[in-house]
């Protein structure tokens, strides 16, 4: 372990618990009862939020429907929606620093990243009012003389946002401004773990002039808050960004009102390496693709799989880049690699790492708790692990941590085989300085994205999101937009003559 870069504890002072409340038709409403955070990486509670019940999310999800049927922001033009986005985006980078220490206080990642992900949330708000401006649909002048047929977009209705906790800011990012552009109106529940960003995004949102009901956050669990917004009669939509077993259970409850449901979830994404790709490079990208956000990331690359001509060599680059991350305090802003969210969870990933020992992998570096000067073990070591088979759970489930299983091929169709090999469909990679390879495995890789020698770029143009198991629905981009739309058919008569009667006289 003495190999590996540790960043231990830096001094500073961290600041005052962050108070939380719920959002409800424009009020900042405080609850009967509270729950804390305790940081991850430092021990101490950091933020103190208001807990939801059935009553919040009842009266939040009914000030939404008030706000949509009112029309304020429903029937209101695409320019007047756009202009209070780029208002909440130029605030949102106003805002950074407060947010991003927050945001690493309660899950552990490293400031630079948080600092990161907020910033750049920012832009998917400019995005998101370009294409405030850009509902449309078509028109059909072909029906006969006196028909005209238009087919245009509505907002869909109220939807409810539910979040994870591993990318707290930026998944909001990626949905409310979408939503809000489209004309609906929302309840936002954060993750009981991470929710005071959200909180400070309504303070931004309200400053920004968006008009009371039209945002609702309710702080709390999944149960009650999560289900009620997945059941209540007033909820149109429910876009959820988290595991895929709560994803199931949200269909479920949905399916009573049949609300749509989008839903971004897990993955166990491959890269796959060939002998002739950039090796240096793509050993780079298999390291940023493992480590970042400790691997706690639906679009970690947990698995590699690579031609057993270079297997061994390229084991042995990812294990030397490995050593040079830099792991420990999230608020040192050199760390790159922060706390695991949970000790819980923690332990879940050393038992994913262990019984894969047990079961004949090899350990070619880490797989143990890391212990941090100065903050205690809440942290995994980087983890590589080889010879491991396809039917071993770290080669099939989400270890969700710094975990990597590597996996060898021989061919092409081996490679893609392994790869589609999975209740999963998020994301793959492919590493080859052959444009033939690369395009073969991206037209027949199961995965909503597919990157070539390259791994985890990702632009608001875009859309994102799963295929199998890892989702339903597109985030982001026109296709995201285009999921908080209803299409409506708009058949008129033109002509001047009037419409043939149905009901022929009776004959005299
Ligand atoms: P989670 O499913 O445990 O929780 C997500 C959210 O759902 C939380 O706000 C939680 O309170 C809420 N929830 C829990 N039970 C609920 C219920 N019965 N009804 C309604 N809501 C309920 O997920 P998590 O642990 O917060 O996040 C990690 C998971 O998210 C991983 O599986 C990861 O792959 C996935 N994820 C996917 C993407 C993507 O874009 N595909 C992005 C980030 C995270």
């Amino acid at each position: 372990m003495n190999d590996l870069s540790i960043n231990t504890s830096i001094a500073y002072e961290l600041p005052q618990p962050f108070t939380g409340r719920h959002l409800i038709d424009g009020a900042w409403v405080t609850g009967r009862e509270t729950f804390d955070r305790v940081s991850p990486s430092h021990g101490t509670v950091v933020s103190t939020s208001s807990k939801g019940g059935p009553e919040e999310t009842d009266a939040a999800i009914k000030a939404a429907r008030r706000a949509f049927d009112a029309g304020i922001w429903s029937r209101i033009s695409g320019r007047e929606r756009a202009a209070v986005l780029l208002r909440v985006a130029d605030l949102i980078e106003a805002n950074v620093d407060r947010i991003a220490l927050q945001e690493t206080l309660e899950s552990g990642k490293p400031i630079s990243q948080s600092k990161g992900e907020v910033a750049g949330a920012a832009d998917l708000w400019r995005y998101a009012a370009a294409l405030a401006r850009t509902s449309q649909g078509d028109s059909h002048n072909t029906l006969g003389s006196d028909m005209l047929g238009v087919v245009v977009k509505d907002p869909i209705g109220v939807v409810s946002v539910i979040t994870p906790w591993n990318f707290p800011f930026w998944i909001l990012s990626q949905k409310l401004p979408f939503a809000l552009a489209a004309g609906c109106t929302v309840v936002v529940k954060p993750s009981e773990m991470t929710p005071s960003s959200t909180v400070m995004m309504g303070e931004l949102l309200m400053q920004a002039g968006l008009p009371a009901g039209v945002c609702n956050i309710v702080l709390g669990y999944g149960d009650p808050v999560g289900s009620l917004k997945s059941t209540h009669p007033d909820v149109d939509m429910v876009t959820f960004t988290g595991s895929t077993a709560v994803g199931k259970l949200i269909t479920k409850a949905a399916s009573d009102t049949l609300k749509k449901v989008a839903l971004e979830l897990g993955g166990k994404n491959p890269q796959v390496i060939f002998p002739d790709a950039d090796l240096e490079n793509a050993a780079d990208a298999v390291t940023f693709g493992v480590y970042f956000n400790v691997g706690q990331c639906c679009n970690s690359s947990s698995r590699i799989i690579v031609h057993e001509d270079i297997a061994e060599d390229f084991v042995a680059r990812v294990v030397a880049l490995s050593k040079k991350v830099k792991f420990g305090d999230p608020l040192d802003p050199t760390t790159q690699v922060g706390a695991i969210v949970t000790p819980e969870h923690n332990a879940r990933i050393d038992g994913y790492v262990q019984e894969a020992v047990a079961a004949g992998a090899r350990l070619e570096l880490g797989g143990a708790y890391l212990d941090v000067e100065g903050l205690g073990d809440q942290f995994y070591q980087p983890t590589v692990i080889s010879s491991v088979s396809a039917d071993m759970a770290v080669a099939r489930e989400e270890v969700f941590g710094p975990v990597l299983s590597v996996l060898t091929f021989r061919t092409l169709d081996d490679a893609i085989a392994l790869t589609n090999d999975s209740e999963y469909g998020l994301s793959a990679g492919v590493w080859s300085e052959s444009v033939h390879t690369c395009l073969e495995f991206a037209r027949r890789a199961q995965a909503g994205t597919v990157w070539t020698n390259t791994w985890m770029d990702g632009y608001p143009e875009l859309a994102f999101g799963g295929m199998k198991q890892s989702g339903t629905g597109r985030e982001i981009g026109k296709y995201g937009f285009e999921e908080f739309l209803e299409v409506k058919s708009v058949v008129m008569r033109v002509g001047r003559d009037s419409r043939a009667p149905w009901v022929t006289p009776r004959a005299e």
